[in-house]
């Protein structure tokens, strides 16, 4: 179970199949370090360990245990790219910046699986490609399109017909797809508990039960101050992703939560399992309100789509993952359902991860979209190279001015009109 979490979403798959860690202790004394990070998800960890390996005296605060936020609770999709096509993101921030965020983001997915290999984690990480399913032509375009705009920057992702995919997938439900060889899935909790003890063993100090409750400018100092304990550093990076609260209210207010849920089967027979999916592939499709599925090292079923804010908005929408995963695998009907979970996606206005300097000695990386297993380990590193004096210019990175969203407190109307409206526009593959 995700200890204090609503018990309707608590249920993780990826809890109970957690590897075992040596806990982080709680913040209980006056301490300092060279930078300060809030948050122990994939951004704030990869910031923390490309830090150490620069020489650099880090401290962690988490507000509950390392991945306990999206980070442990993901689809564990190694995605790579931005969700805007490559040649959209040079027309927005020019070709010299355009091109270094392609890069950055195109390569993340091998940042990630190298990560893994160098420090030995153990998160059953599957380097087999991320393969996107069309629902719809209108979807068959874009991925057509994806994969013309990727050639043209030296990335050979492949379109898929129809039967490949139903090969690909055991299902005849898509019309065809894109599989980017650049990507994969793993366990996600793993990988986020993989890279606190990659952290750890570089010198890095992770306390866990330790929100940030203050946060104040000493000097040319950060003081941040938790139930029993403070943290004096020269650097702060704000890590705190979709779980951003008020310790930060611009920041809570440039992003907007997005619930997404899974859920997922016991462990499927072996017949089953050499039918759905035999070619362990994570896809996801190319509806707005978007499913995405795999299978678990020890063989169950996992369904993700978007979720609600309400406990019976929410079970509704758990109801329905189970049964799309019927519709599309008609074996599964007869099949346990051991768990159901989920966790909040951090979403920008423009589609683009945020990348924020604040101009007093603390930043912010955020943002990304449903896309954080291989970007927010990408932005961490971008946060580490910022934190040890990198230039804006020379980041890998753009750094944007930080923009609330209007009517924020009233995000959850907003999200659950929209949801509406793209479920209609879903429907009619629109
Ligand atoms: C259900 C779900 C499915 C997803 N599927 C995928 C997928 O398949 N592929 C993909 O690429 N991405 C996916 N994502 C997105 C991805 O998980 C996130 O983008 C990524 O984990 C973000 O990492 P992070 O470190 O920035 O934030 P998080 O992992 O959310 O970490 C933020 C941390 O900050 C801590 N915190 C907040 N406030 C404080 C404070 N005041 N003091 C101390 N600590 C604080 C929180 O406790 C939390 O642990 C999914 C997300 C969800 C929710």
């Amino acid at each position: 179970m995700i200890e204090n979490e609503q018990p309707v979403i608590a249920n993780s798959l990826w809890s109970a199949t957690a590897n075992p860690v040596v806990p982080c202790p709680e913040l209980q004394s006056d301490v300092s370090a060279d930078v300060a990070i809030v948050g122990a998800g994939f951004t704030g960890l990869s910031a923390a360990l490309h830090l150490a390996q620069m020489g650099r005296s880090v401290a962690v605060l988490e507000a509950q245990t390392p991945g306990w936020g999206a980070s442990g609770r993901n689809g564990g999709q190694v995605n790579p790219g931005l969700i805007e096509a490559p040649n959209d993101a040079i027309a927005s921030f020019g070709p010299e910046m355009g091109q270094r965020m392609i890069r950055l983001s195109g390569q993340a997915g091998q940042l990630v699986f190298d990560l893994i290999a160098q420090h030995q984690i153990q998160c059953d990480a599957r380097p087999v490609g991320w393969l996107r399913a069309a629902n719809n032509p209108r979807g068959l375009r874009s991925l057509e399109q994806k994969a013309e705009q990727w050639a043209q920057h030296g990335a050979d992702l492949q379109l898929l017909s129809r039967p490949d995919v139903e090969q690909a997938l055991g299902t005849n439900a898509y019309i065809g797809g894109l599989i980017d060889p650049r990507g994969g899935n793993l366990h996600p909790l793993n990988y986020a508990l993989g890279l606190c003890d990659a952290a750890r063993a570089a010198g890095v100090r992770i306390y866990g039960q330790s929100k940030v409750e203050k946060l104040e400018r000493r000097g040319p100092e950060h003081l941040l101050v938790t139930k029993r304990g403070q943290l004096r550093a020269g650097r702060v990076l704000l890590c705190t992703n979709g779980y951003s609260g008020p310790l930060h209210r611009g920041l809570q207010r440039s992003v907007v939560p997005i619930r997404s849920v899974q859920v997922a089967t016991e462990p499927l027979s072996d017949e089953l399992r050499s039918h759905i999916l035999p070619g362990l592939h994570a896809p996801s499709d190319t509806r707005r309100l978007l499913s995405y599925f795999r299978m678990d090292a020890e063989g169950r079923f996992v369904m993700g789509a978007r979720g609600g804010y309400s406990v019976q908005a929410t079970r509704a929408r758990l109801a329905q993952a189970r049964a799309w995963s019927i519709k599309l695998f008609p074996q599964l009907a007869k099949v346990r359902w051991e768990f159901e979970w989920g966790g909040d996606i951090a979403a920008t206005a423009d589609h683009y991860p945020h990348l924020h300097d604040f101009e007093n000695g603390m930043a912010a990386g955020l943002g990304y979209n449903g896309r954080g297993v291989a970007m927010a380990t990408a932005m961490g590193k971008v946060l580490a190279d910022w934190a040890s004096g990198t230039p804006h210019a020379d980041l890998d990175f753009p750094v944007t001015p930080l923009r609330k969203i209007p009517f924020h407190p009233f995000y959850p109307l907003g999200v659950e009109a929209r949801v509406s409206y793209y479920k209609l526009l879903d429907r009619f593959g629109l």
